[in-house]
């Protein structure tokens, strides 16, 4: 985000702007997150520094533990991902939304806060019915509630509510000069992503290097590639991922790998997005990758039959 919304944001948590709404905006993988919880934060901290939340008092300290009850997150639910009227109004029961209403939520003071918070992501995911009754919301600002909202979708989400919110765009930003050739491929470009590899850096560096030792392993190489190809997962760090999340960030990586080694091979990169769907739906490691690497030295071949060829 340019220097000069980080200003307004600073504005904005010191109370030199009167905006009580704002909407993050940006396309997929711009740090909409990053920024609305900035916001957030910085309006509930009740003694902000230098324009930012404080980050020990005990309204930080409860972010931190996500366990504010000055804070109200919303973001789509159910089957048809949608933000129904039943979180911005009391109404009928949803067994799948338990929090209270907005309109309950923005009403009743601070516990702790300066102000309360109202965070609403993919805004777009409201319904007809629940983005009308926000606009309502939104025409009669209560004094101690905020609300941030964000979206990927600015056209999804109603122009009346984008005319009563500050609206700000957010930029995906550049990646960082010098980044290595693997953590570019790996990283798609995602502050997100990057975040991920850089806290992995072991498990990352061994599984590029094995992909890239591929095709020097020879026409019979398949099997041992697939072993090795296996083996990077003992690399991961930590328990917070299952074996079927860390096999499916391998097959990420690697259909990104085959995606811009072998363009050629359209096939094949079906095939690994194929093989990735299935181990999510925890089909057997092996029983599917070695296969799959049968196919990918199959199409090194013929890469280089048709380089004959020609
Ligand atoms: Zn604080």
């Amino acid at each position: 985000m340019p220097a000069d919304h980080d200003l307004i944001l600073q504005k904005l948590i010191l109370g030199q702007s009167s905006a009580q709404s704002v909407l993050f905006y940006g396309t997929e993988g711009a740090p909409l997150d990053q920024w609305a919880d900035r916001l957030a934060r910085g309006w509930m901290c009740p003694q902000p520094v230098e324009g930012a939340a404080c980050g020990e008092c005990p309204v930080c300290l409860a972010m931190d533990r996500r366990s504010s009850l000055d804070y109200l997150p919303i973001r789509p639910w159910g089957a048809q991902r949608l933000i129904k009227l039943r979180a911005v109004v009391a109404g009928s029961n949803d067994a799948e939304y338990d929090a209270p209403p907005i309109s309950e939520f923005v009403t009743r003071s601070p516990f702790q806060a300066r102000v309360r918070v109202v965070r609403i992501d993919d805004a777009d995911r409201m319904n007809a019915d629940a983005a009308n009754a926000l606009l309502k919301m939104l025409e009669e600002p209560q004094a101690r509630a905020k609300m941030i909202l964000t979206t990927q979708q600015l056209s999804g989400v109603l122009a009346t509510i984008q005319s009563r919110c500050l609206c700000l765009a957010v930029a995906i930003p550049p990646a960082p000069e010098g980044l290595d050739a693997m953590t570019l491929l790996f990283s798609e470009g995602t502050p997100g992503l990057l975040q991920r590899i850089e806290s992995q850096p072991a498990f990352y560096r061994e599984l590029y290097r094995i992909l890239e030792e591929l095709p020097g392993l020879g026409p019979s190489g398949a099997l041992l590639g697939a072993e090795r190809f296996r083996d990077v997962e003992k690399l991961w760090e930590g328990e917070d991922w299952t074996a079927r999340a860390i096999h499916a960030e391998q097959l990420r990586c690697l259909g990104l790998w085959v995606r811009q080694r072998m363009p050629y091979a359209a096939p094949l990169i079906q095939e690994v997005a194929q093989v990735h769907r299935k181990i999510l739906g925890n089909a057997g490691w092996s029983l599917q990758t070695d296969p799959l690497f049968c196919a990918l030295f199959r199409a090194f071949q013929t890469k280089e039959l048709s380089a004959v060829a020609k």
